[in-house]
């Protein structure tokens, strides 16, 4: 069994990102500049924010974080938006989620301007990755493609079994793998809460992604032995042998599934900084404008 070391694979990206970077400032280009819109006080959306803002400082980015408090009306949010499309030193935006109540998702996502969504979440985005064309890919399964690219496990003609149909992870994740191309090829089949039978899917996988955010779903007896298993999950289980109170958990019983795994992420140190490295790549993308050359096509 090899374990997936997704720490080790997001600081190579991170270094290869640093060194374009610099490479970028030394001929007197723009420093790549990615802004974070955070709302409220939530416990970890903060963490997560000032890990990205942290991310960006480590590759030499710049970064600006835009904080507001629960009050902020939806009106004001898209506005907020609307003045960071127009500027024009930033090349990424994201909006943490989740978002209070009161304020669209849906309304705040597709306000940001396609060739500043470094998350992949805008519907030009998701449609342009469903059509093959280049376009920014949601972090987290475009940070499972770098890993299985980076370890050269062979995909093609493999079955995948994905659990989980969520926009920002199951579904994007099934159509990458389906994807005519390396990695791809594989047949795919996605699970969700109506499935009759995931045993009898899993069972026949040469890979799993579970993304489903269920504690130790994935057992020993649900999977062939040689298969690859990416854990997606993370889930803050009451630990109070841990400092900080709680333990994070995937959605893999690593003990009884790692011993018959070809290759395995762990939780954490697998997906999670995989994610983190892809949101850089996205915003050295656009700082690149790899993909939107000059206006949205929308
Ligand atoms: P989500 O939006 O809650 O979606 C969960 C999906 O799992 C849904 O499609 C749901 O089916 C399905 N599901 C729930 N219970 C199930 C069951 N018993 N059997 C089969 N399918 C079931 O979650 P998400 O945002 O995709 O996140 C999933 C997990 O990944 C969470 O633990 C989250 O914290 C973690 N995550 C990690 C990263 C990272 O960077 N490592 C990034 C994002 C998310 P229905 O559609 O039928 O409801």
């Amino acid at each position: 069994m090899t374990l997936l070391d997704g720490k080790k694979t997001s600081e190579q990206i991170k270094a290869e990102i640093a060194e374009e970077v610099a490479s970028i400032n030394s001929q007197g280009g723009k420093t790549p500049h990615l802004a974070a819109i955070l709302v409220g006080h939530d416990g970890a959306s903060e963490t997560y924010v000032n890990s990205k803002v942290k991310d960006c400082a480590q590759v030499g980015f710049r970064s600006s974080l835009l904080r507001f408090e629960d009050s902020i009306t939806e009106e004001e949010l898209l506005k907020v938006v609307e003045e960071v499309n127009d500027d024009e030193d930033v090349d990424g935006l994201i909006v943490q989620l989740p978002l209070p109540n009161h304020i669209s998702v849906q309304k705040v996502t597709e306000r940001i301007r396609p060739e500043k969504d470094v998350d992949g979440f805008h519907p030009e985005n998701v449609g342009r990755m469903v059509k093959g064309l280049p376009a920014y890919i949601s972090a987290t399964p475009y940070g499972i493609v770098q890993l299985l690219d980076r370890y050269q496990i062979e995909t093609s003609g493999k079955h995948c079994v994905v659990i989980g149909r969520s926009d920002i992870v199951g579904t994007p994740m099934s159509i990458l793998m389906a994807r005519k191309s390396s990695p791809g090829n594989c047949t795919v089949t996605l699970c969700h809460s109506r499935t009759k039978d995931i045993k009898a899917m899993t069972l026949q996988a040469d890979i799993i992604i579970a993304a489903l955010g269920i504690p130790e779903f994935l057992k020993g007896d649900m999977v062939k032995s040689g298969a690859v298993v990416i854990d997606v999950g993370i889930t803050r289980v009451p630990d109070p042998t841990k400092k900080r109170g709680y333990a994070l958990k995937g959605d893999v019983d690593f003990e009884q599934v790692a011993p018959k795994c070809s290759y395995i992420t762990p939780v954490p140190g697998g997906v999670g900084p995989m994610t983190r490295a892809s949101l850089l790549w996205n915003t050295l993308q656009s700082a690149k404008k790899a993909f939107y050359l000059t206006e949205s096509v929308s």
